[in-house]
């Protein structure tokens, strides 16, 4: 696998030797949380005063406090007063690695230095431990940046790098110009890097299953041949489909029926539906029954991503970037600010401003609240996605964020819960369990100082994490962050100098 990574990662030129050598970590070692509270997730049971053993990364033994459970050589977590549910999923990220840094268009980004040991990716990777995200779904980047993520997996999966378990989908897009309405250019010809035939859809995914990764993201701007090709070959090679729904309109288009005939297992945003409801630039209320309906006809899954058009909608009326919750943005890296501010922000330029439909993105917001209440109240599974790190959502907090979307929008704190963990458990990982708090799963778990269920901003309140069994305590996760910030202060260093230079350069 990882031999496989160095012959076709054009990203992992910094590799280092010393990383690949290292032996496997060994997984987990045993630990017993004494008096703790479980919120199991499967059923709506609370158990109070338990003890909990884990051990080679899964859950032991949950037994009542006082039951023996005596573990040699075991590390002792005093649970009292706090609880323990699942790690939370990010089912919609947009990871940015070292590769899509080097990837960048632009020479003087793509020549950084970025040091060794993937200093930046690590970064990161604890960002997310330190908001219970202890898995996150990447539906898509650049070439060099999915190398990487299919490389951090294998580490993560192995103990050498501290990190949420990676889902990697690969993005599979046809040309914008083989479904234009009214084409402005021909398309070049079909191939599986953009296609508009069945047969390349069908290579598309074939060659995903060769090179490892876990799901397939359909984008919009595939054919109707080509998306319905996309999703059955999927499903045939046992990948989930999680992405957007067709482009409407042209001749060789998906239709609405066609879409929810064909389904994808996930729908990546509500917003995505809120466009299947528009007729021009008008947005009915009067259609939110209809595709909710045709949402749960269809079986298919649905990542709100309420958070993302929130954060979009206040660019738009704020005319900048919505502010990270507490001192999240002192985690937010060089780069990713760099994204976040004009002319990079796309969302910050008038061009954004001057599309047509902008003025109506606030009641596509509103929309799409109702509509994932209406969702949710048919039973139709939600769970939590970010598009982070979009502008003004930075990875980790987003998801807490997201939560309390949710929870606004009328989901029960246990539902919010479910829908930020087991939910996209079953969906990105369906052969690994339930991923509830239950004996025999796996040991991906945020202990909370307070009741999630009393008020969901507990959430935030972390006092650790197990992640494939390894517990990180709140100060470990913060002390090891506090370590990588001089790497990130050298890089952002580096960011002033290019901006100086460009700036006398006019
Ligand atoms: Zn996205």
């Amino acid at each position: 696998m990882i031999v496989q990574a160095l012959a076709l990662g054009l990203g992992l030129a910094s590799l280092s030797a010393t990383a690949m050598a290292a032996p496997a970590a060994v997984p987990g070692g045993s630990y017993v949380i004494t008096d703790v509270t479980v919120i199991p997730l499967d059923t709506d049971e609370v158990l109070r005063h338990r003890t909990v053993l884990i051990r080679d990364g899964k859950i032991a033994r949950i037994a009542a406090q006082g039951a023996r459970t005596r573990v040699e050589g075991a590390t002792v977590v005093d649970g009292t007063g706090k609880f323990l549910i699942p790690g939370f999923v990010d089912a919609h990220v947009h990871i940015a690695t070292e590769g899509a840094i080097r990837d960048s268009k632009d020479p003087a980004m793509a020549a950084l230095e970025l040091g060794r040991d993937h200093a930046y990716d690590r970064q990161v990777m604890l960002s997310f431990l330190k908001a219970g995200v202890t898995g996150a779904a990447n539906l898509g980047g650049s070439a060099g940046s999915d190398e990487d993520l299919l490389w951090l997996r294998g580490q993560i999966d192995q103990g050498r790098i501290d990190g949420p378990r990676l889902y990697v989908g690969k993005r599979i897009n046809g040309p914008r110009a083989a479904v234009a309405i009214k084409p402005e250019s021909t398309p070049s010809a079909s191939r599986p890097e953009a296609p508009y035939t069945a047969a390349d859809g069908i290579a598309a995914v074939r060659r995903a299953r060769e090179r490892g990764y876990d799901f397939i993201k359909p984008y919009q701007f595939l054919n109707r041949e080509t998306y319905q090709a996309v999703v059955e070959e999927s499903r045939r090679q046992g990948f989930i489909t999680t992405g957007h729904l067709p482009e409407l309109g042209c001749a060789s288009c998906a239709d609405r029926a066609f879409a929810f005939a064909h389904p994808m297992t996930n729908i990546a945003h509500s917003e995505e539906l809120a466009r299947f409801a528009r007729i021009g630039s008008d947005l009915s209320p009067n259609d939110i029954p209809a595709l909710a309906q045709a949402v749960d006809d269809s079986g298919v899954s649905v990542t709100p991503t309420l958070i993302t058009l929130k954060t979009i909608v206040g660019m738009y009326v704020q005319r900048e970037v919505p502010s990270v919750p507490g001192d999240w943005i002192k985690l937010v890296d060089p780069v990713t600010r760099l994204d976040w501010t004009p002319p990079a922000n796309r969302y910050l330029s008038q061009a954004f401003r001057d599309q047509e439909g902008a003025d109506t993105f606030s009641a596509g917001y509103d929309f799409a609240r109702v509509l994932t209440r209406e969702l949710y109240k048919r039973g139709v599974r939600l769970t939590v996605g970010t598009d982070a790190a979009l502008p003004g959502l930075a990875f980790g907090v987003s998801v807490q964020q997201e939560m309390i979307e949710l929870r606004e929008v009328g989901l029960s704190s246990l539902d919010v819960l479910r829908a930020a963990s087991i939910n996209a458990h079953r969906l990105f990982d369906p052969d690994a369990g339930s991923g509830a708090v239950r004996e025999g799963e796996r040991a991906n778990l945020v202990l909370l100082d307070a009741d999630p269920l009393a008020d969901i901003q507990n959430v935030s309140k972390i006092a650790g994490v197990f992640t494939q069994g390894r517990w990180l305590p709140m100060a470990e996760i913060d002390r090891r962050l506090g370590e990588g910030q001089a790497f990130e202060r050298g890089l952002g260093e580096q960011i002033e100098r290019l901006k100086g230079a460009r700036h006398s350069a006019h």
